[in-house]
């Protein structure tokens, strides 16, 4: 069965040049790696509904399955507010990485 889209909301940016939304994304889990030298993030994807792993921090990130139409663009992570889980935790169930699209 495919993830449905996770739709949370938009966060909308003031620019000189008008208003850009980007879709919002929920960071799902928050895990450590290379022994808790690092933490990364795991989100659900509220464009394609499959799980993406980003960098750690709320911000714009460009998710793994842009370039995919209609869709090109950005979506803003949230929740990366959250304590992150030891690398031993069993990983969110990940399909086939996404193959970019030629
Ligand atoms: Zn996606």
């Amino acid at each position: 069965m495919p993830r449905e889209p996770l739709i949370i909301g938009e966060m909308i940016h003031h620019t000189p040049e008008g208003d850009i939304a980007e879709p919002m994304a929920l960071a799902t889990q928050r895990r450590e790696a290379k022994r808790g030298k690092y933490t990364f993030l795991v989100v659900q994807c509220p464009l394609c509904g499959e799980l993406h792993e980003h960098s750690d921090g709320d911000g714009s990130r460009v998710p793994h399955c842009a370039g995919r139409k209609p869709f090109s663009g950005e979506y803003y992570v949230i929740g990366a507010d959250q304590h992150a889980v030891p690398a031993t935790t069993p990983y969110p169930k990940l399909k086939k990485p996404l193959k970019r699209a030629a």
